[in-house]
This record gives C-alpha cells, structure tokens and sequence, in this order.
C-alpha cells in the first residue's frame, strides 16, 4: 500500500483523540462546579455547558479536518467562531496502522456521515452517576454504522487518585473493537438494562415480558452497549421512542464488531443517512447474543403501539 490511509482510518483516528477531548472538557466542567443547566424540553431533557463546549470540540475539530463530511451533533448551538483551545488536532496512531476493509477503502470523505452525542447520559451527570457518561461518535456510510468511537470519561473514578481515569472504545466494521475485554453473563442469564430515568408503561411490559432473572436500570445509551460487552447485561430493552441517531449509532457499531445486534422492537435495523428523522421511534433491542429470542417476546401491545421509521 502506498499513500495516506484510508478516510475511514483517518477519521477514527481523529474522532478517537477528539473524544479523548471531549472526555477532558466533560470531567474540566464539572470540576470546575459550575455545570450550567438548561432544561432542554422539560426536567428529563437536560443540557450542560459541558454538553455544549464538548461538541463544540468535535464538530469544529472533525469538520476543521474533514470538510466535507456530514456531522449532525445533538445540541442546537449558534454558528460562532469555536475557541481555538477547543480544537483537538491529534490522531490515534494505532487505527492508521490498521488495513481498511476492502469496501470502504475508496470511500469519500463527502460519503460519510458522523454522529455526534457530546455527553450521553446528561441526567446521570448532573446527579453524580458519573460512571453512566459517555462521549459517543458513530460514523455511518450508506445509510449503515460502520465505525464508531465511545469515550467513558469517569471510568475507573470510583478507585480514587493512582487509577487512571477514562477511556476510549473504538471499532470498525471489518476490523475490530477495541479498548475493552469482551465478556459475557455468566451461566445464560437473561439480565435486562434498560433507562433509569425515561421509563414508562411500555417500556416496564416489554422488560418484564423478557422474563429476566434479573433487571439493571441505569442511564445512557452508551453505557448501556458498554454493559453488554463486558458481560454486566444481556440484552438492552427500551421500548418507547426516546433514544436519537446520535445515541445508537457508535455503540451499535461496538456491538456489531463482537456480534451483537441493535435493532427496534420490530427486528429493523435503523438507517444513519444525513436525511433521517432523529428519534429511534420504535425503540432499542440490542443484544450480544440470541437477539431473535428476545425480539420474539416482545409484547402485541408494544409492536402496535410503536411504528418502525
Ligand atoms: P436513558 O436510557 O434514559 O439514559 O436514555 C438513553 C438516551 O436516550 C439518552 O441520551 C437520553 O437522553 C435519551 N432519551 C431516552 N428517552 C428519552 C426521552 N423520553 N426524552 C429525551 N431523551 C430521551
Ligand atoms: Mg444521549
Ligand atoms: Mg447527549
């Protein structure tokens, strides 16, 4: 091979240090205390200065890079000038080391759409949950999620001064996740996640209709996908729109490298077009293993009640 990597691989590369980034900016913000809230759409809709300058870090550093590529960030900013101490120019030697898989070596900068969550899980973070947040880029190509970077900015924060706070996944199609140890539940439990704080009756008839051993309630779409790939969850279960794009497309991507599946409760698959509606209308199945068993419990009452796009 001669010349510079492919897109895709400089991409990651680049969303790898600027979600290492964000991580800092989200764990600065609340350092410094003050974490400056905005009720979004009501009290279960947040958004924090820690929300808003982490995209601005990673939309203005990846479009200063990539131009031409499409990124769609989930808070509405005014179109100002983004201060230069925000701006991450640095790659992730590792990834452009990797060989890009065959069918995406040609693809085109102006092809590729990113998907950017600067802080999932804002609830959990204002109320000190701070294990559930997650900085999530998900990087979709013709309609499909193909690569996609998680950063756990408070990971490790419950071992004090010494552990090395934070860390990134990232995975490609083709190439691999990296930057965790797969596991699995033990003994085939069923062990449901699902919202802590967006709950309601649909959402409680689906869970109990998987007829779990077990139910974890926690917050984040990312740390969710995190569960089921360290062995913490078998299947994430939340049946009631809710979740966007920018939720599902990177840890989709994680659990598509080790296996696993995310669809809507009716077993379709989501699209990552630049032109889709955002809302994950018909709700979120991801599973390690055994996705068909879990969809086929999925209640009457729930598949009529939400539309697949
Ligand atoms: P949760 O599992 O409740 O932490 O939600 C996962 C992601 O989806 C987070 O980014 C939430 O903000 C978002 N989400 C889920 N349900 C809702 C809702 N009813 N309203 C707004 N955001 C939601
Ligand atoms: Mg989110
Ligand atoms: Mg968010």
């Amino acid at each position: 091979m001669s010349g510079s990597p492919a897109v895709v691989l400089r991409l990651v590369a680049s969303a790898y240090t600027v979600a290492e980034k964000a991580g800092d900016i989200v764990r600065m913000v609340l350092h410094r205390g003050e974490l400056g809230i905005v009720e979004k759409n009501g009290a279960n809709d947040l958004q924090t200065l820690a929300d808003r300058l982490a995209q601005q870090s990673i939309c203005a550093s990846l479009s200063r890079r990539f131009p031409k590529i499409t990124i769609i960030g989930e808070e509405d900013l005014p179109a100002e000038e983004v201060p230069e101490d925000l701006i991450e120019n640095g790659q992730e030697d590792e990834i452009l080391k990797k060989i890009c898989p065959a069918e995406y070596s040609g693809v085109k900068e102006e092809e590729l759409v990113v998907w950017v969550d600067p802080l999932d899980g804002t609830k959990e973070y204002t109320e000190g949950l701070l294990e559930n947040v997650t900085v999530l880029i998900g990087i979709a190509y013709a309609g499909s999620p193909i690569a996609g970077v998680i950063n756990q900015p408070f990971y490790n924060y419950q071992l004090g001064p010494g552990a090395k706070l934070g860390r990134t996944m990232w995975g490609i199609l083709g190439v691999g996740a990296f930057g965790f140890q797969l596991r699995e539940v033990a003994d085939n439990k069923r062990v449901v996640t699902t919202t802590r704080s967006h709950s309601n009756k649909l959402v409680t008839d689906c869970v109990n209709a998987m007829e779990p051993d077990e139910v974890v309630r926690v917050g984040g779409a990312g740390n969710k996908i995190i569960q089921l790939v360290e062995g913490m969850a078998s299947a994430y279960v939340f049946a009631s729109p809710g979740t966007k794009k920018w939720d599902t497309c990177a840890p989709e991507v994680i659990l598509h490298c080790v296996g696993g599946k995310l669809t809507d409760v009716h077993n379709k698959a989501y699209r990552y077009d630049a032109n889709v509606k955002h809302m994950n209308s018909a709700g979120v199945v991801a599973t390690l293993r055994n996705h068909d068993d879990y969809i086929s419990r999925v209640p009457q009452s729930v598949l009529r009640a939400l539309t697949s796009d």
